[in-house]
């Protein structure tokens, strides 16, 4: 055992040896697991059901939290933001919306970003480091504890979408690891099918998920209908050009269940690929390759010093009337906290539930 262990990254098996590797009975791995996870304690202490000198040896040599909440945002429509810190500092965001069916989470995957998608704040402040499995696990159980007070039931359950700051797909292993860790029956029971996934387009990574035996949704940021427009705004496009990220959805189109699709994310930049022209574009282009898929289109959340406006509702209509006369299905999805900085690409460690000037690290 090294010193400080994270356990909140990992399964039910890995504890049980890693309390058996301790000269413990296996048991006392599954307590802490349920500890853990369905009675979302975050600290030893908490575990008042393990004996003392046992809890006592355990935080010598292990941790059950390692994220501190740095700050926390409500916004008007009841969305919350949480801007933690890991324990080396760095800025993790996650954001608890509150809907009428389904409570949905939306987590980060990385510190920071290493992509450069133009339109999106996070790119900002580039890569700072890729989250373990068991920060990624905790974002979820301090968002959860917040809503509902610890280890209560979640009343309607939960979704989550890994569309925070990152690239989940950089973030793979991690990823699918705390998606293992999450759907355990006896701790946080959100298995795969209620977590959805969203790429700017790794495209050896769609493949990869396509494989695996019980995966999560998958969505796309596509926000262009052409290369030489999506080079500009998600440069990922120069790596894996349309075509090629197309071609890796048709493969992935054999995994999906029954009346499954996955979602193309389409964001919405004021004159800059919201014309009618865009519009066709984007559905011959999904039509070409029949995809059983459906567009989101997502108004962008202004965030200074974005050169960005987003597009006006009347506009987001005209663009998803001429997609549905296409036969492509549209959707507008409603921006969500605004306000304090919680939207989609507005993610940047800001510590203000106010428009600032500057957003700031540390
Ligand atoms: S939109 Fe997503 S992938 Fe692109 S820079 Fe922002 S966080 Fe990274």
């Amino acid at each position: 055992m090294t010193k400080a262990e994270h356990l909140t990254g990992m399964t039910r098996d890995e504890l049980e040896r890693f309390v058996s590797d301790a000269g413990e009975p296996a048991y006392r791995g599954r307590q802490i697991f349920s500890a853990l996870h369905r009675r979302r304690l975050r600290s030893f202490d908490e575990m008042t059901d393990l004996p003392k000198e046992f809890r006592a040896r355990l935080a010598e040599r292990a941790t059950a939290s390692t994220l501190t909440v740095e700050s926390r945002y409500v916004a008007e429509d009841g969305t919350r933001r949480y801007l933690l810190k890991t324990h080396d500092g760095l800025p993790v965001e996650t954001v608890f919306i509150p809907e009428e069916r389904r409570d949905t989470i939306c987590f980060s995957s990385q510190s920071g970003c290493p992509l450069q998608c133009d339109f999106c704040l996070t790119a900002r402040l580039g890569l700072l480091r890729t989250l373990t499995a068991g920060e990624i696990v905790e974002q979820i159980v301090v968002a959860l504890n917040d809503a509902y007070g610890v280890g209560a039931k979640t009343p309607r359950g939960t979704n989550l979408v890994a569309m925070g700051a990152g690239e989940p797909f950089l973030a793979y292993e991690p990823l699918m690891k705390a998606l293992r860790v999450m759907a355990d029956e006896d701790g946080l029971h959100i298995v795969p099918n209620r977590v959805t996934v969203s790429t700017a387009g790794v495209v050896p990574k769609i493949r990869e998920l396509a494989a695996e035996p019980d995966r999560p949704h998958l969505a796309i940021s596509l926000a262009a209908p052409d290369d030489e427009l999506r080079d500009k705004l998600m440069p990922i496009n120069k790596r894996w050009p349309l075509r090629e990220l197309l071609a890796a959805c048709k493969e992935f189109e054999e995994s999906l269940r029954p009346g499954e699709r996955f979602t193309f994310e389409y964001v919405m930049l004021d004159g800059v690929n919201d014309t009618d022209d865009h519009a066709r574009r984007l559905a011959r282009l999904l039509n070409r390759h029949q995809l059983r898929a459906k567009v989101n289109l997502i108004p962008h959340n202004p965030a200074d010093p974005l050169p960005y406006r987003p597009s006006p509702p009347e506009r987001v209509e005209a663009f998803k009337e001429i997609l549905e006369s296409k036969g492509v299905h549209a959707f507008v999805r409603r921006p969500r906290g605004r306000d304090i900085y919680a939207a989609c690409g507005q993610l940047a460690a800001r510590r203000d539930n106010a428009p600032p000037a500057l957003y700031q690290l540390s």
